[in-house]
């Protein structure tokens, strides 16, 4: 598709990167079920493997089924080129991998998906890297965690499980100012609420798990690039401006520009490291993105309606929703998500653990599951699941304490789901 700057995003979630099949005219991208690709004569082999010519080589590195969606993610965070992975969590390390070396850090929000503060905290270590975690509501903490070991900053735009709004765009000048890339996690939020390179992101990841693939089928992870960052000039990360031994000496930000990084990742982080999307599972991304912007309209405005209905309820403590008028992160929703504050949040039960425990398992429509971003409304203690491993100081920060459930909500009719809450609340709560 041609001149995607005038498309506006209902087109684009449907037709970027996608064209019908020069081969036989399919109209929907078909999943190129294959592992290898035949080269047209040996020159054209070895342009491909000199990085001279972009096509496929093998599916570990890339897959025509896996680009379409590279580019749809792309276009949509208006990045200049993406790279797709196995999983979130890949995603994660697909973007720290060329940035880092043993003995370097990121600084890290205190409020990230369990899973990610368990991989910074305990995991990287074994790689020689570390993360340091701040409160990004405190901005001259960003600053003083920053040292000449810093890589990059990390941080979630509307951040699990509480759905606390960070302010992007404060962080990324923090960044800008330590000539360092700010990382943003937009999985909760997706590029229809949230485009965190409008703010001044350098990278988004994305774990297309969630939203992005939108009904729990499949595990993908993605990496956009802004191609906005200059790593040739600032000397702190070799792995894209310093020659590279396995491509002859190229050096990818001298000859790749903006799209060094989306390279790098293809033709080291991927050839290397292997953390592949299948053609399968783009698939199916493929067709959840299609609708993206009509889901989370939907997400949003039912997490409204029932965050509002718990507020008002004596059953509950708080809750965190950042839509609500009371919270503090309400106007930053409409600078940093204009169309709406997401759909995952957390509540606090009057009864504490044992009450959370026997309303999560009295719920009909909610599932007790560890996932969020489905169709279907989900649910989950965190501190005694997903957010299990982490001290009690870490829970409190990341906003799972014991006497709080986090919500993900479906896209259900939404007095159904209130009924269930209600139902659920009053087992709970005697
Ligand atoms: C789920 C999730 C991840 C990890 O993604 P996986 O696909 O499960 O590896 C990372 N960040 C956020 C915000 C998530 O919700």
């Amino acid at each position: 598709m041609s001149d995607t700057e005038s498309y506006g995003f209902d087109t684009l979630q449907i037709h970027a990167g996608a064209a019908p099949d020069p081969a036989t005219g399919a109209r929907n991208t078909p999943i190129y079920q294959s592992t290898a690709f035949v080269f047209r004569d040996a020159e054209h082999a070895a342009a491909l493997f000199n990085l001279q010519e972009v096509g496929f080589i093998y599916s570990r590195l890339t897959n025509p089924t896996v680009a379409v969606l590279q580019e749809r993610i792309a276009t949509l965070e208006g990045g200049v080129g993406a790279v797709c992975c196995s999983s979130g969590h890949a995603a994660q390390i697909m973007a720290l991998f060329p940035l880092m070396r043993p003995g370097k850090n990121v600084v890290a929000s205190t409020r990230l998906y369990g899973g990610t503060v368990t991989q910074f905290s305990q995991t990287i270590k074994r790689f020689g890297w570390s993360a340091k975690f701040v409160d990004f509501d405190d901005l001259d903490a960003v600053k003083a965690a920053i040292d000449d070991d810093t890589q990059a900053i990390f941080g979630e735009a509307i951040a699990n499980p509480g759905g606390y709004i960070m302010d992007v765009r404060a962080v990324a000048d923090v960044a800008d100012a330590a000539g360092i890339p700010l990382i943003i996690d937009n999985t909760s939020a997706t590029p229809y609420l949230c485009r965190p390179i409008e703010h001044g992101a350098t990278l988004v990841v994305h774990s297309t798990t969630k939203y992005l693939t939108g009904n729990g089928t499949v595990t993908g992870g993605c990496v956009v690039d802004s191609g906005k960052f200059d790593w040739g000039a600032s000397g702190k990360f070799p792995s894209l401006s310093e020659p590279e031994p396995a491509y002859h000496g190229l050096k990818f930000a001298e000859t790749f520009g903006p799209l060094a990084f989306t390279f790098h990742g293809i033709a080291i982080g991927l050839r290397d490291l292997g953390m592949t999307m299948n053609p399968q599972a783009a698939h199916y991304t493929l067709m959840g993105v299609e609708t993206l912007s009509l889901r989370m309209d939907r997400h949003v405005e039912n997490a409204e309606k029932i965050a509002n209905w718990l507020e008002k309820d004596a059953r509950v403590d708080f809750v965190t929703y950042a839509g609500l008028k009371s919270s503090p992160y309400f106007d930053r929703v409409k600078t940093v998500c204009p169309k709406g504050a997401g759909a995952l949040f957390t509540f606090a039960v009057k009864g504490g653990y044992e009450a959370c425990v026997k309303l999560v398992d009295s719920l009909e429509i909610f599932s007790h599951v560890a996932n969020l971003g489905d169709t279907r409304s989900l649910i989950i203690h965190s501190a005694s699941t997903t957010h299990r491993q982490l001290t009690a100081e870490q829970q409190e920060a990341a906003g799972a304490a014991p006497n709080v459930v986090r919500v993900s909500i479906g896209i259900e009719d939404a007095d159904d789901l209130i009924r269930d809450l209600d139902q659920a609340l009053s087992k709970a709560v005697s």
